[in-house]
């Protein structure tokens, strides 16, 4: 047998640690190995341990290489296999779409959890990827759940994330800023909008700047709030007396953004934190006629 020739799992896996582990944590090497795995083989990851000896054909071999060279050029592997986990469902996404992030589960799960109630009307604004209408639509009893996106393409893979997951939700080509009016027609506004300044850029990795779309993520330095601005302003009037916000914040801009819908006369305004520990999500009430 000619070993050099042939490609074993177990030498498999080693290549892509030592190609990988310079670049990334050794954590999440691991997690590539197994998302590679399952993808290219179906594999599960006792699979990988149990068929370490098992040969590789050449075509498989050249897959994994591929994808290993597109983890070096910092291609995030949720662009590179199409797809990222979110709320428990598998979301289509390519660079069109953000990536959904975990931080934006918990912000699902807390509607979740403070609306029980059947039959309730949610707008998502800015909806990319659909992964809160979908993940909404799949949670929540009897929703009516309607999705926006100044995106096109957005709207596509949105779309498509709702039929795929059998998840009824209404989609809307339409640009937050530049709402038409409507009165007293939501229950629940949510939003996970551009917020990240264009100053904070040179904080971020390489591999969101250089893959993911600057407009679901980027607002001008001199008006880090214009996507709450204009939601709250429109909530005024669309959401029903005792209708909801929730948000995902920037964590730099608790203060002002409590300000904000105070200042537009909601109720209860509260902050909470993710995970982290960060100033991550509003949740405010329009009064009770
Ligand atoms: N949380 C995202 C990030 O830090 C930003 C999401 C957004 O702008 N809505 O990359």
């Amino acid at each position: 047998m000619n070993e050099s020739q042939s490609t074993t799992i177990e030498q498999s896996v080693r290549k892509i640690r030592s190609v990988l582990r310079p670049m990334y944590p050794d954590g999440e090497v691991e997690g590539f190995i197994r998302i590679i795995f399952r993808h290219v083989l179906h594999y599960e990851p006792v699979d990988i341990l149990l068929r370490k000896d098992t040969v590789l054909p050449d075509f498989i071999v050249d897959k994994i290489n591929k994808v290993v060279s597109e983890l070096q050029e910092r291609r995030p592997i949720q662009y590179v296999f199409n797809e990222a986990r979110f709320h428990g469902h598998d979301f289509y996404v390519d660079e069109s779409v953000l990536i959904p992030r975990p931080e934006t589960e918990e912000l699902v799960d807390m509607i979740v959890d403070e609306n029980r109630s059947s039959d309730l009307s949610v707008l998502d604004a800015g909806t990319g990827s659909g992964c809160i209408a979908v993940s909404l639509a799949l949670a929540l009893k009897f929703a009516e759940i309607t999705a926006i996106d100044i995106s096109e393409a957005a709207i596509g893979v949105a779309r498509m994330n709702a039929e795929r997951l059998k998840a009824k939700v209404g989609f809307l080509c339409q640009d937050m800023l530049d709402m038409p009016a409507v009165s007293g027609k939501y229950d629940i506004i949510v939003s996970n909008p551009p917020y990240v300044a264009e100053g904070e850029k040179k904080e971020m990795d390489g591999n969101v700047l250089d893959y993911e779309p600057g407009a679901a993520l980027f607002v001008p330095d001199d008006d880090p709030l214009r996507y709450y601005r204009a939601l709250s302003d429109y909530g005024k009037s669309a959401l029903k007396y005792g209708g909801r916000l929730y948000f995902e914040i920037n964590s730099r801009f608790p203060d002002e953004m409590k300000a904000l819908l105070e200042g537009d006369g909601y109720e209860n305004v509260e902050l909470r934190r993710d995970m982290q520990g960060l100033w991550r999500f509003v949740r405010a009430c329009k009064r009770k006629e």
